[in-house]
């Protein structure tokens, strides 16, 4: 009880906080792109065209080729930086579940560049367009819908919030970037920073070989959340477990194809929902339209680090929603056991008393600001580091000015990125320890004391209907605030249609391949479309994702 009190509070404060922001935003306060710019850089130069490396072409290593480190090396090339990424993966391999990237992380990628931002629309698929939302996972009603996520988008003139491949972006990212740019079998595994200003680095391959380079400019750590840069930097005694904090929250997931006829789509067909976040006691189960016919799913639970050996995730997970909605039964009913990953969920407290900078050396993305994946922002919060650390580097006329620049870069993302941080954390802790099945007067007057959802929980969870609408237009409009490009709406347009009609194409021709006794799947770690045969346990391939889209796209 005195938990949730405090998360009231919280939430209290943060609707003030961030009001002023959104207040702007929803009451359609519109600012010139330019104008944007400077609100947000704070006098920094955001002239995209403008050729600003070429007196000085500083030497730049980024540890790291994930989404960050990817755009990072993407951003600095297209500015005439001399940048080479380092990614400790032998390969980069065409693995991984689709990401989500809001209206602000899109914004960001057309201020850079207007031609990566079309080509990532290429194999974008919009969920912002569509119903998103809350809903009663016990009584499968809609609790909240996100009208927030696509009024906002539209009164801002952005993009709507949608979801891409990893290794889509990934394809698109290093189709754009300079051969040569990117040493796979490469980690940073320790740094020198020497008196002439310059940087050595140390890298290591998987044999254990390693070996020295010399006279960077600038070392970015953008290793994500068990960085070694940051260990480095920090004196933290490793760069593994025990630097970062367990959520409390371990979380499942699985990419499949739901039958068009199945219960799933009872209430809303696969084109009517973005996605849909079922709460109820204690837990919350996720579902996503990811593109092509493909439902993802997620499902939080409490439980404490390291529970991962059991015989069967799908029963476990079907038993911890036991008595929920069909619709999450029937994607669970729908996924093959082997496709079904489990992790434990980490973050971090927000750097405020270290700097992501020291020297010529700085960090971003999960390096440094590691969040719970419930808005979707980890990989935004990268793409925006990124963005603010090239634009500011753009400044640079002498090197010594970096390490002031670097510092530059910390005090421009530490607040946003800290509340975004919080905001997530504090997202996930409320919907699991506070939300719970609301209460509903109708069945109180019918059931009378013996009512089960009269509880402190149910009745807080039926109070919080009336200001959740406020609360996601406030933290909606605190999120896309950060928006350096905009875009006409016949624009905006265009890219839905073109979208929804790719979509459309790819899903018809994915769900030729459901028959009985069969599941069509997706294997993220093959990045194609499986079918289980549920009698013999078998499994087959149908097609591998890009061969399957493109016979689809084929015929539109
Ligand atoms: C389940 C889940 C769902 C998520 N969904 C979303 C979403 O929808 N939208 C969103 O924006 N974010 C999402 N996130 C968060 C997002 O994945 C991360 O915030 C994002 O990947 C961080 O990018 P990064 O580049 O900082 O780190 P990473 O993507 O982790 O990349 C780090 C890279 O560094 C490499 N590396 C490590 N050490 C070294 C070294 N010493 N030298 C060289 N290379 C090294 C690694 O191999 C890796 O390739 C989600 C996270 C989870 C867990």
């Amino acid at each position: 009880m005195k938990k949730a009190q405090f998360y009231i509070a919280i939430m209290m404060l943060l609707i003030v906080v961030v009001a002023v922001v959104s207040l702007a935003m929803v009451t359609g306060f519109h600012i010139s792109t330019a104008k944007r710019a400077q609100i947000i850089s704070k006098g920094m130069t955001m002239n995209t065209d403008a050729p600003i490396t070429a007196q000085i072409p500083l030497r730049i290593a980024v540890a790291g080729g994930g989404v960050g480190g990817m755009f990072l090396g993407y951003a600095l090339q297209s500015k005439g930086f001399n940048v080479t990424v380092f990614e400790k993966a032998a390969k980069f391999s065409r693995f991984g579940g689709p990401i989500q990237l809001a209206s602000n992380a899109l914004s960001c990628i057309n201020s850079l560049s207007p031609k990566l931002f079309e080509n990532i629309m290429g194999r974008f698929t919009f969920t912002g367009t569509r119903k998103c939302g809350i809903k009663d996972g016990i009584r499968n009603e809609w609790y909240s819908v996100f009208e927030a996520i696509k009024n906002l988008a539209e009164w801002n003139d952005l993009p709507y919030t949608g979801v891409i491949d990893r290794p889509d972006l990934q394809d698109v990212l290093i189709q754009n970037i300079q051969e040569g740019t990117i040493i796979n079998n490469a980690a940073i595994n320790k740094y020198t920073q020497n008196s002439d200003g310059t940087v050595d680095i140390i890298v290591g391959d998987k044999e254990g070989n390693e070996k020295e380079l010399k006279g960077f400019d600038v070392v970015v750590g953008a290793d994500g959340i068990w960085s070694t840069i940051r260990a480095q930097m920090w004196n933290e005694p490793s760069s593994r477990p025990g630097t970062c904090t367990y959520s409390g929250y371990t979380l499942f997931a699985a990419e499949t194809v739901m039958n068009p006829n199945s219960n799933f789509f009872k209430e809303e067909g696969y084109f009517d929902a973005g996605y849909k976040v079922y709460i109820g006691p204690g837990k919350y189960f996720v579902t996503s339209d990811v593109g092509s016919g493909r439902i993802q799913w997620y499902a939080f639970l409490a439980l404490p680090p390291g529970t991962k050996s059991r015989s069967s995730n799908v029963e476990f997970v079907k038993e911890q929603f036991n008595g929920w909605t069909n619709e999450i039964h029937a994607c669970l009913d729908n996924t093959p056991e082997h496709i079904v990953e489990q992790r434990d969920l980490y973050d971090r407290r927000p750097s405020i008393l270290k700097s992501w900078s020291k020297g010529h050396v700085t960090m971003l993305g999960d390096a440094v600001h590691p969040m719970m994946p419930n808005l979707g922002q980890g990989g935004c919060q990268a793409i925006e580091d990124a963005f603010v650390l090239t634009n500011l580097l753009c400044d640079v006329t002498e090197k010594a000015q970096i390490p002031g620049v670097l510092q530059e870069y910390y005090r421009q993302r530490l607040v946003r990125s800290a509340i975004v941080q919080g905001m997530s954390r504090l997202s996930s802790d409320i919907i699991i320890t506070s939300f719970s099945t609301p209460f509903k007067f109708a069945e109180f007057l019918k059931e009378g004391g013996s009512y089960k959802y009269l509880t402190f929980p149910s009745v807080l969870t039926f109070y919080l209907q009336i200001f959740l609408p406020y609360i996601f237009y406030a933290q909606f409009g605190y999120l896309y605030s950060y928006s350096p490009s905009s875009f006409d709406p016949a624009t905006i347009k265009k890219y839905v249609d073109n979208s929804l009609r790719r979509n459309r194409a790819e899903a018809t021709k994915v769900y030729e391949s459901i028959s009985e006794k069969c599941i069509t799947y997706f294997s993220a770690k093959s990045m194609s479309f499986m079918k289980y045969n549920t009698v013999s346990a078998e499994t087959s391939l149908i097609s591998d994702a890009a061969t399957m889209r493109s016979s689809a796209v084929s015929k539109l």
